[in-house]
């Protein structure tokens, strides 16, 4: 046992999505598998919380977190994982930047959990469910706000192939060394620099395959976002979506520098900016409001209301 690397691996609010990447290294976990003590992961062996709170301070290598900090629960998961491992990763643009579930900082947390119970057909029972349920976070604050981590691994979800990257790199103990280029990067889109003439839908259309997506009208988060995925998307036709958060240092504002961007291509009227691009907060920052410029004056309106 001494000669493996102990780990233990904790789901905060999260789909289970980046766990899921990590089962899908298929036949490479017949290589890391034998070499990993897994110390705890509820997810897929009955371990109890208990488990975890019971080890000694820093007694285990590795801790994995996926999710974000939704609930009164996790921000205790987070809590006591940090305590218990020397070296703490953030698994997934939920737990980098607080991911998709961040973005319902944008209502106050009654109206979300009004528009989840009571307006759903779906559900009939006009009740928010409480009973023997943690209570809500009235914000989701960004992981790295409530403990300090040692590597971020970003993606909705993470790479099959970053994850066995930098499971190798700490099964062998050495440092995790990643690229810090752009989605654009990677991307064999011939780029012209020419301005944008329209703001086009993915559907509309017929995107020229060589060229840049962003200077025929898609809106492309390539250039502000990190290409650790190596742009899966791009060069297989659709355009960046920004999963993978911000480009290091990683708590930049990626909507900012997508908007910035745009900016610097495009003459392009306001209105029609307004006309053409009905969502820009699901646009922008759809995978890292918690952690924008936006996202912590929310946070902050919050803490000054509970004072
Ligand atoms: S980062 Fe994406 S895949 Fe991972 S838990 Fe969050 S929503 Fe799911
Ligand atoms: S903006 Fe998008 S399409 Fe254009 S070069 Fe960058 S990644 Fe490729
Ligand atoms: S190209 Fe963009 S949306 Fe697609 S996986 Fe990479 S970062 Fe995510």
């Amino acid at each position: 046992m001494s000669d493996k690397v102990s780990i233990a691996l904790v789901q905060g609010s999260s789909c289970w999505g980046c766990f899921q990447s990590l089962v899908d290294i298929h036949l490479r976990l017949a290589d890391v598998l034998p070499l990993l003590d897994i110390k705890f992961w509820a997810g897929v062996v009955d371990f109890k919380h208990s488990d975890l709170e019971g080890y000694p301070e820093k007694s285990i290598d590795v801790g994995i977190f996926e999710g974000s900090a939704r609930t009164s629960d996790d921000v205790h998961h987070l809590k006591v994982l940090r305590e218990k491992c020397k070296t703490l990763i953030a698994f997934g643009s939920c737990s980098c930047f607080g991911g998709i579930p961040g973005l319902a900082n944008f209502s106050e947390i009654d109206d979300a959990l009004a528009t989840k119970f009571k307006t759903r057909p779906t559900y009939d029972n006009e009740t928010i469910p409480s009973e023997n349920l943690p209570t809500i976070e009235p914000v989701i604050l960004p992981n790295n706000e409530i403990v300090d981590f040692d590597i971020f691994l970003p993606g909705c979800p993470p790479t099959s192939d970053l994850i066995h990257t930098a499971l190798t790199a700490l099964i062998k103990g050495e440092e995790l060394e990643l690229p810090p280029h752009t989605v654009c990067h990677y991307c064999s889109r011939e780029k012209k620099e020419t301005p944008l003439p329209d703001v086009l839908k993915p559907y509309q259309g017929k995107a020229d395959p060589d060229r840049c997506l962003l200077e025929q009208g898609y809106i492309c988060l390539g250039g502000s976002t990190w290409g650790l995925c190596e742009g899966q998307c791009v060069n297989k036709g659709a355009t960046c979506r920004g999963c993978f958060g911000p480009v290091p240092p990683i708590m930049q504002d990626q909507g900012a520098t997508a908007i910035s961007m745009i900016g610097t291509y495009a003459p392009l009227e306001p209105e029609l900016l307004k006309e053409k691009i009905k969502d820009p907060l699901g646009l922008f920052w759809r995978f890292s409001y918690a952690t924008s410029h936006l996202g912590h004056i929310r946070a902050k309106r919050e803490e000054v209301k509970n004072e």
